[in-house]
């Protein structure tokens, strides 16, 4: 089983040319299907079904309330560290960036988990840079058999593993996997992955499966947007759930929708995908997946979230650090500095010292959303809607 030929053997290019030149009748007519097909998908995020975006918000909306009730199901990313042997052009944790890094000990990823414990939260994504000798299988999973009994749902977002490296964590009681395949365009995941196991595209794209044949019973998936075209990457991100709903069909499969941050490295984006994009692409992706979680992170403005909550997304992080420690500030004493991952004297690096506060660790990417959680609660339900804390119970999966 792989999605890989079948990604291969899409016609990815021709139905965005397909997605430009669609027109009024076009979409009328996808709109009208009971059951669109990628190419229907392709004309919902098409420039002229933007001019639709009020009645695809409209069936957006009652699509989602019909599957999944006036409900925002919030999560918090717990960043275990910020270690990592890969350089990837759009992110702060890139190895050859002079950061502030750290791993945090199993009793400070505990602090922190309380912390966020003690705010509400139920649902925990652990993060941490890909770096097999901080962040070992038998590191992650002693974090998540420390964390399980408090905790009903943890997930992993780390680097890929191989199958038989996952089932040790999915036994120690993780059950969602989220990877981000950053772009699906081959040539620009070239261009952006110079160095580090996760130049290996095809690899990474398999991952889901590998993690569902561990055990994982919740997917997640997205492109990053702001890297190859938004269309492009839409397209694809769409197929590639629809590939894990036909084959991993135990398994609950989640859409991020991330758009590029400004981050340590200061890279640019090299696309842009407009807000109004974001919200045709949130509408177009619950139209074609009635049963798939949409997820909005703190990578958005609060005026943005507010706006897109009630248009069909499910899970929302709330208050989030991208640092390890961000919580509690847990493990700050052991701060080090790398300069293209060696570790050197704190402040040995121009570009540290001026740019960081070396009191905390560095984060991947600047959140747009500060508010706290609390204050993201109070809004979902001013909105009308009820923030639920915890996913789901292990035992209803099981
Ligand atoms: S995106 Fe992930 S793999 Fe790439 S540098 Fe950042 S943490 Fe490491």
């Amino acid at each position: 089983m792989s999605f890989v030929p079948e990604f291969n053997s899409l016609p990815v290019p021709s139905l965005v040319q397909k997605s430009l030149a669609a027109g009024a009748a076009a979409v009328r007519v996808s709109l009208a299907k009971p059951k669109p097909s990628l190419a229907d998908f392709a004309n919902l995020i098409s420039p002229a079904a933007a001019d639709f975006l009020e009645h695809l918000g409209r069936r957006s909306h009652a699509m989602t309330q019909q599957r999944f009730g006036k409900v925002i199901r919030l999560f918090a990313p717990l960043y275990v560290s910020n270690e990592c042997i890969n350089n990837c052009q759009y992110c702060g944790f890139s190895r050859d960036n002079p950061i502030l890094r750290v791993t945090l000990s199993l009793d400070e990823v505990k602090r922190e988990a309380a912390e966020l414990k003690s705010q509400g939260f139920r649902n925990l994504l652990l993060v941490a840079g890909e770096h097999p000798k901080f962040v070992s299988v038998n590191y992650l999973r002693d974090c998540v058999a420390a964390l399980h009994a408090d905790w009903p749902s943890v997930s992993l977002e780390v680097g890929p593993l191989e199958t038989e490296d996952y089932r040790p964590l999915v036994a120690a009681g993780a059950d969602g996997l989220v990877v981000y395949q950053e772009t699906y365009n081959r040539q620009v995941y070239a261009q952006m992955h110079t160095a580090g196991p996760k130049r290996n595209f095809d690899w990474r794209l398999e991952t889901p499966e590998r993690a569902y044949a561990a055990g994982f019973r919740r997917l997640g998936i997205s492109p990053l947007y702001g890297l190859a075209d938004w269309r492009f990457e839409a397209i694809c991100v769409a197929a590639h759930a629809d590939y894990l709903l036909r084959n991993c069909w135990k398994a609950a499969v989640t859409i991020s929708l991330p758009r590029l941050r400004p981050c340590a490295g200061e890279f640019q984006p090299l696309t842009h995908m407009s807000d109004r994009d974001l919200a045709q692409l949130v509408c177009a992706l619950r139209i074609l997946f009635p049963d798939v979680g949409l997820v909005l992170s703190t990578r958005e403005s609060a005026k943005l979230r507010d706006g897109l909550l009630p248009l069909g997304v499910t899970m929302m992080s709330a208050g989030s650090h991208t640092e390890p420690g961000g919580y509690t500030g847990a493990g700050r004493e052991k701060l080090h500095q790398t300069v293209r991952g060696r570790i050197v004297e704190l402040g040995a690096s121009e570009w540290a010292s001026a740019s960081e506060n070396t009191t905390a660790a560095t984060g991947q990417f600047q959140i747009a959303d500060e508010r706290s959680s609390q204050e993201v609660a109070d809004l979902i339900r001013r909105l009308g809607y009820e923030p639920v804390w915890k996913d789901w119970d292990a035992a209803l999966t099981a």
